[in-house]
């Protein structure tokens, strides 16, 4: 039996929050959301449209405009900031749940996302107080300094997978610097964002500084992007979505952050700590139920130790558990949704002609129904296979032998994607060689997905445009107006005065 109880204080339906109210969407229109367990819908959410967007976009530009936010002193809005996180660390238990029925991701992973979406706030709040704006001195005649001012309303559009958490990695950084916003979260998981507005008004954040429209992405989130009130995007999901939006984006010149897919490579060399190897290479790909922009999901492996690695590999991704999203002991949910489900199980059956299958492959057994699938290993995948170039987002993994270094680095880079990348070594040397010939925006040498907030976020090639994290988040969401002053006589050169001397 795989149908989970539908969790106490769920609402069945969702609406959009647009200057301090809950409305539905003007024209009455809504969509299904489901339960990734069942498959079956457990509320109806209003379908944004441009209209929607306007009222948003209206109410963010008018509390933008009309104040105070945006000229609060960086200390009080850092305040409500730490609010913010209190109460999104108070209410931990409750978005886990919420976040786990939603997306079918595994309850204990979803606590650690609620943990860090809380972190966001309090680090940007704290970030926000401790930066500096900068002055520069010329001799003798002037001082020039740098005045960050908040850009505006900011139009923030974000994926399904750990929404709440990839919401507050937008929201923190931009209420921080100042700006006004309109989030438009993903229309397979709208529940969780469903708690900013009381969460926000409890901390005492005015009204209208944040607006939510839920919707399709080609009509709710295209309105946004379209909008010529809102002067930058802050952009998380796919890299053909991303694209989309780039070419409107021109239209009107926009700022952009663009964080896109992945196809990350681990290289894992012959002297490797095989075990901790292991470890995080399962981790990285099966966490998250795979659908993590990070995952390591194409493994080369220098050939001495290939084999016994593929092999300790299958047999650990054979005993993984897969269950319901909200028991203790699963490691790996449910998909999150049947279009997804679908798209995940298509690259398992090209992958069956493209790789020798070492695990998976299938509905587990004993999950009759919901999006799961055993944790599915492919070995001796080729480079120009669809499922080693593509980005698959499930729990799928390829495995592929190197002989040298070099041919190690060449495989690493054969994607069009840049995002991140682990390298395993126990020879340090080469470790940092790799890590810098590989083309993506971050790599982890012996180690796995762990960051501090203050280093930057970003991809590079297919993977994004732009950094995010730390002091890069809040040059992004604020733009530097430069002031020239003199400090006595200026000397210009006399035009137009010939005559006069
Ligand atoms: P998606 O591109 O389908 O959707 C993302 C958001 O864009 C959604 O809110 C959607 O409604 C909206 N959207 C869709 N079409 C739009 C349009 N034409 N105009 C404006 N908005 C539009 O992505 P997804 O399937 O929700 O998320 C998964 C993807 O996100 C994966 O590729 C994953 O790698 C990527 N991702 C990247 C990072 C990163 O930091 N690089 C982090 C998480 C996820």
């Amino acid at each position: 039996m795989t149908e989970t109880p539908v969790p106490a204080g769920i609402p069945d339906h969702i609406r959009h929050q647009i200057a301090g109210k809950a409305t539905d969407s003007v024209s009455g229109a809504t969509f299904d959301v489901l339960d990734p367990a069942t498959n079956r819908p457990y509320a109806t959410a209003a379908a944004g449209t441009a209209e929607d967007i306007d009222l948003a976009v209206a109410a963010a530009r008018r509390a933008f405009t009309e104040g105070p936010w945006p000229e609060l002193p960086a200390r009080e809005r850092a305040r409500v900031l730490h609010r913010i996180a209190d109460s999104v660390e108070e209410r931990g238990t409750e978005l886990a749940t919420l976040e786990s029925f939603d997306t079918g991701l595994p309850i204990t992973q979803a606590r650690g996302q609620a943990k860090r979406a809380a972190e966001n706030f309090r680090f940007f709040g704290d970030l926000i107080v401790g930066m500096h704006e900068d002055a520069y001195r010329v001799p003798d005649s002037q001082i020039n300094y740098v005045v960050r001012k908040p850009v505006g309303v900011a139009g923030l559009i974000t994926p399904w997978n750990t929404p709440f958490m990839l919401e507050s990695w937008k929201l923190a950084p931009a209420l921080a610097a100042g700006c006004t916003v309109v989030l438009k979260p993903a229309e397979f998981t709208p529940l969780s964002a469903g708690l900013w507005a009381g969460i926000f008004a409890e901390a005492g954040l005015p009204e209208g500084v944040f607006n939510l429209v839920n919707g399709i992405g080609e009509e709710a989130g295209a309105a946004l992007v379209a909008h010529p009130d809102v002067p930058l995007l802050s952009f998380t999901g796919e890299t053909t979505t991303g694209k989309t939006i780039m070419r409107e984006a021109a239209q009107h010149l926009k700022g952009l952050s663009m964080e896109l897919g992945g196809k990350s490579p681990v290289v894992v060399f012959a002297d490797a700590d095989l075990d901790a190897c292991l470890d995080s290479a399962l981790f990285g790909v099966l966490s998250l139920n795979g659908e993590r922009c990070t995952a390591g999901s194409r493994i080369l492996v220098e050939r001495s130790v290939y084999e016994e690695f593929a092999e300790r590999y299958a047999e650990r991704a054979r005993n993984v558990v897969v269950g319901p999203p909200q028991d203790p002991a699963t490691e790996v949910g449910a998909l999150v949704h049947p279009e997804h489900y679908a798209r995940v199980c298509d690259y398992v059956a090209t992958g069956k002609a493209e790789g020798r299958l070492l695990a998976g492959g299938h509905r587990p057994a004993h999950l009759a129904e919901g999006n799961y699938l055993a944790p599915t290993v492919f070995a001796d995948v080729g480079r120009d296979a669809r499922i080693f170039q593509e980005e698959i987002f499930g729990p799928v993994v390829t495995l592929t032998p190197f002989d040298t270094e070099e041919e190690a680095i060449e495989l690493a880079n054969d994607v069009d994607y840049g995002l991140a990348g682990y390298v395993w070594t126990s020879d340090l040397g080469r470790g940092h060689r790799v890590a810098q010939s590989i083309e993506a925006g971050m790599l982890w040498l012996n180690s796995h997905n762990i960051r501090d907030l203050r280093t930057p976020f970003g991809g590079v090639k297919s993977s994004g445009v732009g950094h995010e994290g730390g002091t890069r988040s809040i040059d992004f969401y604020t733009n530097e107006h430069i002031v020239h002053v003199a400090m006595g006589q200026v000397h210009v050169p006399r035009f137009g005065a010939r005559g006069e001397d």
